[in-house]
């Protein structure tokens, strides 16, 4: 499958500098900052820098450093949030059964809370 990146989506805006946001942590191919409509009290957006639309289309097309760089962004986060203690969630929803809002690459880190069954 082929994928067509929007750059006029809302966290292409971020990170351009149009939009502003809560960021918890940048590094060269990373950003990480806080949803704006928290759903637990961490609820952090983590994003690659480059022009993905879901993990498939950045598996084929990131370079290793940037996958790299991503996943350790994703457990700096965790370790800098404190949420390995008592647990989390991630969850990356994707395309139009997943629900995914913006399309670009992001993982939700969810903890503080009991998050409750998923899947039912
Ligand atoms: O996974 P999904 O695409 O549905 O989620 C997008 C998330 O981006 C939402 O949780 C929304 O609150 C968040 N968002 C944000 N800042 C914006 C726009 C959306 O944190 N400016």
């Amino acid at each position: 499958m082929s994928y067509s990146y929007d750059d006029q989506n809302i966290f292409a805006k971020i990170l351009r500098g149009e939009i502003p946001n809560d960021t918890v942590l940048e590094t060269e191919y990373s950003l990480a900052f806080r949803d704006i409509r928290a759903q637990a009290p961490v609820h952090v957006l983590v994003i690659p820098k480059g022009a993905y639309v879901c993990f498939d289309h950045f598996a084929q097309e990131a370079s290793d450093a940037e996958v790299l760089d991503y996943v350790r962004a994703v457990g700096e986060v965790c370790r800098m949030e404190g949420v390995e203690e008592k647990g989390f969630r991630m969850i990356a929803n994707a395309g139009e059964h997943g629900l995914q809002e913006v399309p670009h690459l992001h993982v939700h880190i969810l903890a503080g809370r009991s998050l409750g069954r998923m899947l039912d």
